[in-house]
């Protein structure tokens, strides 16, 4: 499979460097021609109003969409889950609003602002150990939704949702591409192939 990852900002060459690792063939997208060529796409952490801001300038907004909506699948880590979602519950920023969920972002608080916490994910057999790095959760979750997986704010904010489903969109809160577990690139790539 052909797996691109958006190379805006943030920590695409970790991810290219999971695709690799299992056998596939990585590739940066910066316009929409290399974007029609792949077969998946992840979306890195990073910035989220960074990544919008620059997917705006680079006309990209509308191919990721349309992609989207012919069912590519997504993978959207961090930044990359807030992109994808439909709106924050802060002030408005470019984002894809092709994920029917809200993101708080910088959710964890400031005490807390990284932190690793092993999760127990809906489909996968292990736990996954998930690494936290100013991330967001999710406030709001639409019908078509499916909720994978919750934490625990260690913060003391409650049980939210970090891991989500819908269709072939992939989302989490953390950046599954810094630890060696690839059983969610994993899924993206199955995703893919099953087309
Ligand atoms: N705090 C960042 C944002 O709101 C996300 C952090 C990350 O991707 N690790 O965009």
């Amino acid at each position: 499979m052909k797996v691109g990852t958006l190379a805006l900002q943030g920590d695409f060459r970790e991810h290219l460097a999971v695709v690799e690792g299992l056998g596939h063939d990585g590739f940066e997208i910066r316009t929409p021609d290399e974007l029609a060529r792949v077969d998946a796409l992840i979306i890195p952490g990073g910035e989220s109003t960074t990544i919008g801001r620059l997917a705006t300038i680079y006309g990209l907004m509308d191919p990721i969409r349309e992609r989207i909506a012919a069912g590519m699948p997504v993978l959207g880590t961090c930044a990359g889950m807030i992109f994808l979602a439909s709106g924050t519950t802060g002030v408005d920023q470019p984002q894809l609003g092709v994920l029917d969920v809200i993101v708080e972002r910088n959710a964890f608080g400031r005490q807390v602002e990284s932190f690793e916490a092993d999760l127990r994910v809906v489909g996968l057999a292990e736990p996954m150990r998930a690494v936290f790095i100013r991330a967001p959760w999710i406030a709001k979750v639409g019908g078509d939704v499916e909720v994978l997986a919750t934490v625990v704010d260690p913060g003391g904010g409650g049980d939210h949702p970090v891991v989500v489903r819908q269709d072939r969109i992939l989302a989490t809160s953390f950046h599954p591409e810094l630890t060696d577990d690839d059983r969610l690139h994993a899924i993206l790539i199955d995703l893919a192939e099953e087309r």
